[in-house]
């Protein structure tokens, strides 16, 4: 579904992917975890096609021979912060059908909103000015407009940052959902234990290098303390595997 294949990115002459090897798929929601600097965000906005990357390909095909109207309908993009604006929320969510509008919204698209208010919880929040909500709601509003893309692939840096821990489940769930119903979620992830909980794969970076991919397996004391630094201990509390630095 999306692919990289010895991916490359520098800034100024400074590179900070190093030749990453990765490859998501129909159904999976993977967490890329790494340190502060490590390269997930430069990783996770080559994927999105923002930052000019070659060794992109989605569906088979180079990302940058895309168009970008055509791409919109496929990747969808939650970046770490979102500017508030004079927009409504409504408005703002609309904006993610734009891949697929008209001149004006048909019927459609306005359900396809309303729908993806619904599933964040935030319809009664339609009328109101994005400058006018809370962080963790604009949060859920970027989520929002995603949704109302319909992607195929959805990208999100960071999404629980500036939610409470209830809004953080329900938006971990909500990613877990969308990987079920045949989407690819790929999820820049800060806190290892809801990654951990949520996501089925991982994927850890270090220093532009991927340092370990794959399911539960790849978890062990050795790997957090080679990747963060630190020394960890892994356990299980009421059925759910936690890390906890030690
Ligand atoms: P992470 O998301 O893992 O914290 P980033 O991808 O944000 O890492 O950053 C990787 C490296 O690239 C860091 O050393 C960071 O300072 C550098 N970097 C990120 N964005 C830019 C930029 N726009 N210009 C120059 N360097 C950048």
């Amino acid at each position: 579904m999306i692919e990289t294949k010895n991916l490359r990115f520098s800034y100024n002459g400074m590179e900070v992917l190093k030749g990453v090897d990765f490859k998501g798929e129909k159904g999976e929601f993977i967490g890329i975890l790494g340190p502060n600097g490590a390269g997930k965000t430069t990783f996770l906005r080559c994927l999105a096609g923002i930052l000019d990357c070659r060794g992109v390909f989605v569906r088979g095909k180079p990302l940058n021979e895309y168009s970008p109207r055509d791409l919109a309908r496929i990747v969808a993009y939650v970046p770490q912060r979102v500017e508030p604006s004079f927009l409504t929320v409504f408005d703002t969510v609309l904006l993610g059908r734009r891949p697929y509008m008209g001149l004006t919204p048909s019927d459609s698209d306005i359900k396809t909103v309303e729908e993806a208010l619904k599933r964040l919880g935030i319809e009664h929040l339609s009328l109101k000015r994005t400058n006018e909500i809370s962080g963790g709601e604009l949060q859920k509003v970027s989520i929002a407009r995603a949704l109302a893309q319909e992607p195929q692939i959805l990208l999100m840096d960071e999404p629980t940052n500036n939610l409470d821990l209830r809004s953080q489940l329900e938006v971990m769930r909500l990613a877990r959902e969308l990987a079920n119903d045949g989407k690819t979620v790929v999820t820049v992830m800060h806190d290892v234990n809801l990654a951990l909980r949520f996501a089925k794969r991982f994927l850890f970076m270090k220093d532009g290098k991927k340092m370990a991919d794959g399911g539960l397996e790849v978890l062990n004391e050795r790997l957090f303390e080679e990747v963060y630094g630190v020394k960890v201990e892994i356990g299980e509390i009421g059925g759910v595997l936690v890390v906890v630095p030690i």
